[in-house]
């Protein structure tokens, strides 16, 4: 980061939330990237277009007050951060879980704004949620908190201003109870909120999309280096609906996935994890990943999900959460042979990391490309509402993975075109950026 502009507003945003790290550690990489692109177009720094972008339109936060099983009155925080609407209607996921704060809502909204921009489709960017952690919650309980959250969030959203999809913590079952409320309280039924299950509004393909998307994207950047999944083993942290899709994509292009996680630690399968059994722990039962080496005899379980970057890999997909790959963890990836990670979670490795990952030569896709089809399907799920038609499987797959490709493409030669050959984390930034800087400056001051 040269440029003095830059420098001055990180200061500034610095001083004004030092307690935000998360979003704080989201600016200063999307920052490390644009200084060429400020030098080749003065007239961003002159409409203060990257001080406007780093400060969310609008940040709403609101008491959820709900009972639980015993008959107590529970309260969580609830929040919607709608950070930029120059593209299109603020679009981003809802997280329900214990750590969500302002600042985790604020780096995944900030990211969601770049990567809605790649996806070419039009867009803004937003994101959501509570500290509400439904794990271990009744039906009853998660119902009763998502229809009280909803009661406040249906003020603020809708199929052209805000729609909401989910995220970690916020499925199906999730999706349903918000929606139903949605409706109660609007009286209408429209594309408000996407994940949508197929018998109201859904689209084919929404589940698998992100994990889908990512291996569609991993392809297509392995090819252009001489490489495929085909016969490489591959460890994917989570094993949650990113996850899970990843790993049952690249295991349909020909890889062995031999490792998953969940937040007590992780298995392994040296056979190729069997996706079936895990879908069965993991969305059928919402258990324990230890419940896979009970079922399987010929796999391992470890506790500390840590572990999981020692298993000697080829490649290696995080698709769990925010740092879970750390420095040490890639000295462990590289010490035993990885060629490249590809990552499905939203900023899952720490700017250490990356900076060892990349300058050791391994691939390296951030999450803000890679990941980007969950929302570029939410994106084909609001055109289908809006149209009131429902496109099959493969209509909705093909477009992904045309999407997919695209971004694939767009990052990789944007990065060549401001003089960082091979480097995605540039590409994806720059890329995503000048979408949305331009989209700005031709609103004028707003
Ligand atoms: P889910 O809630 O479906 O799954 C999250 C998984 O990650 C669970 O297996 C969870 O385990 C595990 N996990 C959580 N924290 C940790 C940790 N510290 N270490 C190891 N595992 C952990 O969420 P998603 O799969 O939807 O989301 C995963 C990531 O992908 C997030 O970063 C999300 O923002 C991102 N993403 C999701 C998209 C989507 O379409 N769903 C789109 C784009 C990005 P446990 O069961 O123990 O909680």
């Amino acid at each position: 980061m040269n440029s003095q502009y830059l420098n001055g507003l990180y200061q500034e945003l610095e001083n004004r939330y030092p307690e935000q790290k998360e979003y704080l550690q989201a600016v200063r990489e999307v920052f490390s990237s644009i200084d060429p692109v400020l030098e080749k177009h003065p007239e961003y720094e002159k409409a203060n277009i990257v001080g406007r972008m780093i400060e969310p339109e609008r940040i709403v936060i609101f008491r959820v007050p709900w009972t639980d099983d015993n008959g107590s009155v529970q309260v969580n925080r609830g929040y919607r951060v709608q950070f930029n609407s120059a593209i299109g209607p603020y679009k981003g996921g809802l997280r329900f879980r214990e750590n969500v704060n302002l600042s985790i809502l604020k780096f995944l909204g900030f990211e969601q704004v770049f990567k809605n921009a790649l996806t070419s489709l039009p867009m803004g960017g937003g994101k959501g949620g509570s500290d509400f952690d439904p794990k271990g919650r009744s039906d009853r309980e998660v119902m009763a908190f998502c229809q009280s959250f909803m009661t406040e969030l249906v003020k603020y959203i809708g199929p052209d201003s805000d729609v909401p999809a989910g995220d970690i913590g916020v499925g199906k079952r999730e999706i349903g109870y918000l929606y139903g409320q949605y409706k109660r309280l609007t009286g209408e039924w429209n594309g408000s909120l996407t994940g949508k299950g197929l018998t109201y509004g859904g689209s084919l393909g929404r589940t698998q999309a992100t994990g889908y998307g990512l291996c569609y994207f991993t392809e297509a950047y392995l090819k252009d280096n001489g490489m495929s999944f085909k016969d490489q083993n591959v460890v994917i942290s989570g094993s949650g609906n990113v996850a899970i899709y990843a790993a049952e994509k690249a295991k349909q292009l020909g890889a062995k996935v031999i490792a998953m996680s969940d937040s007590d630690g992780y298995v392994y399968d040296p056979s190729g994890i069997d996706i079936e059994t895990i879908k069965m722990i993991k969305e059928g039962k919402r258990d324990r990943i230890y419940k896979y080496a009970d079922l399987v005899p010929a796999a391992e379980y470890h506790e500390g999900c840590k572990g999981i970057w020692t298993v000697p890999c080829d490649f290696a997909m995080p698709c769990a959460t925010q740092n879970e790959l750390d420095r040490d963890d890639a000295e462990a990836l590289i010490k035993n042979g990885c060629k490249g990670v590809f990552e499905g979670a939203n900023m899952p490795s720490t700017p250490e990391a990356i900076s060892l990952i990349q300058s050791s030569g391994l691939l390296y896709s951030p999450g803000k490309a890679s990941n980007a089809g969950g929302v570029a399907v939410s994106g084909l799920e609001m055109s289908q509402n809006a149209q009131h038609l429902n496109w099959t499987f493969e209509e909705v797959d093909c477009k992904l993975k045309e999407i997919m490709i695209n971004i694939y493409k767009n990052s990789r030669d944007t990065a060549a075109e401001y003089g960082k050959e091979g480097d995605l984390v540039s590409g994806a930034n720059i890329a995503g950026f000048v979408k949305v800087a331009n989209a700005m400056l031709e609103q004028g001051v707003c």
